[in-house]
């Protein structure tokens, strides 16, 4: 963690530092070396918050972007469950960066636990992933209803992994733009937004609009437009044939012929 409490307050990790971890009470070391970030550690193995994982250089990038008294908040639950929120912005939004895998059920556990949750997904962990998100969407997407928005078909591994997350789930692949796939994508849409990091920083920390909810009202245009998508496979449309990803084709045709039987 980045955070320990010395005397009660809040103190980033320093050479032979001792502290009290934020979310147990439990005795914390600071570990300041070559290969990861200056962190807290429990002393022993103990892991306080199963959900924790190790901070790479990526994610203390990303908190950094943010106030520190926004940073680590430790969330109680009504039954005394309780975890380390990465960020918890003024509007109550969790942020929640994450690096390695996570499974869809621990996924789901966090959506449940965090109502207002909202994760940034290193895009960059495997190898193919990056290559393979601007494919799907440069091949897919013949729907264009709405600025910048998209519709694709959702295949490979990030969808596989993030498509039927309930949150607002921001792809990060190291580039001015972040991909955000939104909440009503299902197994046969993906609905994908460009949105500059810049941009949803400033959602957040921002004081430009008088809004207190920069980032709920901005996506609210989007819950709208375009409508609820049908748990159906997409129709291929007459009027744009050329340009439809061969895979639509393939799951239509298997589509119809499951109706058929
Ligand atoms: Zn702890």
């Amino acid at each position: 963690m980045k955070f320990a409490l010395i005397n009660g307050e809040r103190k980033e990790a320093e050479p032979s530092l001792k502290g009290v971890c934020i979310g147990c009470g439990g005795p914390t070391l600071a570990r300041c070396g070559e290969v990861r970030v200056n962190h807290w550690a429990h002393q022993g193995q103990r892991r306080c918050d199963s959900w924790w994982e190790n901070e790479t250089d990526w994610h203390r990038a990303w908190k950094n972007q943010f106030p520190s008294d926004w940073q680590e908040i430790v969330q109680t639950a009504e039954n005394g469950e309780r975890h380390i929120a990465d960020v918890k912005t003024k509007d109550d939004w969790v942020l929640e960066f994450q690096h390695s895998y996570i499974n869809p059920q621990e996924r789901r556990s966090r959506e449940d636990f965090y109502k207002k949750l909202i994760w940034i997904v290193d895009g960059n962990r495997r190898i193919k992933d990056k290559k393979r998100f601007f494919e799907i969407l440069g091949d897919g997407g013949y729907q264009r209803d709405f600025p910048n928005l998209k519709s694709t078909f959702p295949e490979g591994a990030l969808f596989r992994d993030w498509i039927n997350s309930t949150a607002y789930v921001f792809f990060d692949f190291g580039e001015e733009d972040l991909w955000c796939l939104l909440p009503k994508s299902n197994e046969y849409y993906a609905f994908v937004l460009p949105i500059t990091r810049r941009q949803f920083i400033e959602f957040h920390v921002g004081e430009s609009m008088p809004s207190e909810n920069r980032f709920e009202i901005f996506f609210k245009n989007y819950d709208l437009k375009p409508s609820e998508p049908a748990k159906v496979p997409p129709l291929v449309p007459a009027t744009d044939a050329g340009n439809i990803h061969p895979n639509s084709i393939l799951r239509l045709m298997n589509n119809r012929r499951r109706f058929r039987l």
